[in-house]
C-alpha cells in the first residue's frame, strides 16, 4: 500500500451527522412543518438517545454539525462537547458543493460554519464533512487554507490517506477519511415520499447484519470501518438498539481501535504517505 494508510489492526470510527432541519432545508429546499419536524426529531429526542448509547460504552466519537443546526439547538451541541465528542463541520445549511456557484460562495459557506461552532460551543473543527458528501475540487485547498486536518467525504478508498490540493509538488495536503453509502443510515431508513428514500424501510435486524460483515470483513484487513449516522434517522428507539449492539460487536474484536475521527486523521498525518491528486476528468 503507497497511498494510504491502515491505523494499524484495524479501526472504527462513528460518527453522526447533526443535520436536523438543516438538510431538508438546504438540500431539498423543503419549508413544511410536516418535513422539518423529521429533522428536528433530532435534537429534541435522536441526539440524546444516541449519546446515551455512546456514554454506556464509553465510545468517542465525531459529530459533524451544520451551523444551522449549532444555531437551532445550542444546548445540545454543547452537551455533545460536554460528553467529550468531537465536533467537525457540516456546512451551514447544509449546502452541497454542486449549490455553490463560485469560491466565493464555498468559501462563505465554510466561514458561516465556523461561526455558528464558535457562537454556541466555542469549539474550532479541524474535520470537515461536505453535506450530501458533494465535495467540489476546489474543496481541499480551501479546508487546508482554513486549517482544516482532514476531510470525510470521498469514496475512492477504505482506507485513509493524505489528499493533495492540487497537482504541483509540494502542494498542501490533508488527510481523507473514506465514507460509503454501505456505511450510512440515511439509504436503508430514511424515506420520506417525492424526497427521499424508495419506500423500503429496512429492519434494524438487517441493516445491523449488513454493518456487521463489513466490520468484520474490513478489520481484518486493517481498514477503517467509518459508519455515517443521523442523530433524526438512528436515534429512532430500535435503530438506536442496533447500533448498541454493533458496538458490543465492536468491543469484542480483538484489538480494534474505536476512535473519533480527529484521533485517526492525527495518527494518519504522522505517517509518510504520498499524497493522491484529484483532479478533474474529462470526457
Ligand atoms: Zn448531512
Amino acid at each position: 500500500m503507497t497511498d494510504g494508510a491502515s491505523p494499524g489492526q484495524g479501526s472504527i470510527c462513528l460518527t453522526f451527522d447533526f443535520d436536523t432541519m438543516a438538510a431538508w432545508m438546504g438540500s431539498f429546499r423543503a419549508v413544511t412543518p410536516g418535513v422539518l419536524s423529521r429533522g428536528e426529531f433530532g435534537g429534541r429526542v435522536g441526539i440524546y438517545r444516541v449519546l446515551d448509547v455512546l456514554d454506556r460504552y464509553q465510545v468517542p466519537a465525531t459529530f459533524f454539525i451544520p451551523g444551522y443546526t449549532a444555531d437551532s439547538f445550542p444546548d445540545a451541541v454543547r452537551e455533545i462537547a460536554g460528553r467529550g465528542h468531537e465536533i467537525g463541520h457540516h456546512g451551514y445549511l447544509h449546502e452541497g458543493a454542486r449549490s455553490a456557484p463560485d469560491a466565493e460562495t464555498e468559501e462563505r459557506r465554510l466561514l458561516r460554519g465556523l461561526e455558528a461552532l464558535q457562537r454556541a460551543v466555542g469549539v474550532r473543527p479541524v474535520g470537515y464533512r461536505a453535506p450530501m458528501w458533494e465535495l467540489s475540487y476546489r474543496l481541499p485547498a480551501l479546508l487546508a487554507k482554513h486549517g482544516f486536518l482532514y476531510d470525510s467525504g470521498l469514496m475512492d478508498a477504505d482506507h485513509p490517506y493524505r489528499l493533495a490540493t492540487g497537482p504541483d509538488e509540494g502542494a498542501a495536503s490533508i488527510i481523507e477519511l473514506p465514507v460509503h453509502w454501505s456505511l450510512d443510515d440515511w439509504e436503508p431508513y430514511n424515506y420520506l415520499p417525492g424526497i427521499t428514500g424508495s419506500g423500503v424501510i429496512a429492519s434494524p435486524a438487517d441493516v445491523l447484519a449488513r454493518w456487521t460483515l463489513e466490520l468484520e470483513a474490513l478489520v481484518a484487513e486493517g481498514g477503517l470501518f467509518m459508519l455515517t449516522n443521523h442523530p433524526f434517522v438512528s436515534g429512532r428507539a430500535s435503530r438506536a438498539v442496533a447500533l448498541e449492539t454493533l458496538m458490543e460487536r465492536a468491543r469484542a474484536i480483538d484489538g480494534l481501535w474505536i476512535a473519533a475521527a480527529d484521533q485517526i486523521a492525527a495518527h494518519v498525518a504522522t505517517l509518510p504517505l504520498t499524497p493522491v491528486v484529484h483532479l478533474p476528468h474529462r470526457a
